[in-house]
């Protein structure tokens, strides 16, 4: 697994790995895999880190402990300073596919994260991300009714109307096709430097 670091954002260290092994037990045989052995990583406020790997390495699983939905087997993980020892609203988890609310629109699915605003700020939080992420006109659409990358900028707008600290994207453009993916990477870069983000 490798690290590839983009040094732009101001030094402050806002996640910190130390020695982190994590190993997957099979219940019904209870014999164990290994999967990650001495992790150490730092990644400083507003990075954008890209953990690269052959399919298998571990990366979803280092996304999952440093998410908080999986407990490392030992080791320590931080961020901003506090042990993570569950999920937290601050940091957003976005998957490959399947994460909007089919149930929801484009404009209520964005508004479902958002915390503590008035509703004007909420529609007017909601308006700037659909805006940014290029989805005027669909705000009352239904995800059925979108495109596979349209579904996965509405995760995206939801995510960053949210506002969380850290934004943990495990191969959020894999489903797509190359085009596609190639449009949504270049759109990301320059969404998260324009939101100041920590991406992982
Ligand atoms: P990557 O995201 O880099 O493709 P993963 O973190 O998904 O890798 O998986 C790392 C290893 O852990 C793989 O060998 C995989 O088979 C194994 N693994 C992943 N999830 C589980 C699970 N729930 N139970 C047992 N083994 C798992
Ligand atoms: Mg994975």
């Amino acid at each position: 697994m490798g690290v590839q670091r983009n040094m732009s954002g101001p030094p402050v260290p806002i996640v910190s790995v130390r020695d982190v092994q994590f190993r997957y037990r099979n219940p019904s045989t209870g014999s164990c895999v290994e999967v990650l052995k001495g992790i150490d990583l730092d990644i400083c406020e507003g990075e954008f880190i890209c953990i690269i790997g052959p399919s298998g390495c571990g990366k979803s699983t280092l996304l999952n402990i440093l998410a908080g939905f999986l407990p490392a087997c030992s080791g320590e993980v931080a961020i901003e300073g506090e042990a993570v020892t569950g999920p937290s609203r601050h940091r957003i988890l976005i998957f490959q596919e399947g994460g909007v609310f089919p149930w929801l629109t484009v404009r209520q699915n964005i508004e479902f994260g958002i915390v503590g605003l008035s509703r004007n700020e909420r529609h007017a939080t909601v308006e700037r991300y659909v805006k940014m992420v290029g989805l005027s006109g669909f705000e009352a659409t239904y995800p059925h009714a979108l495109s596979g990358g349209m579904r996965q900028r509405v995760e995206l707008a939801r995510a960053l109307a949210a506002n969380p600290r850290i934004l943990f994207m495990d191969e959020p453009f894999g489903s797509l096709d190359y085009l596609t993916r190639l449009k949504m990477r270049s759109d990301l870069i320059g969404i998260c430097q324009a939101e100041q983000k920590t991406v992982v």
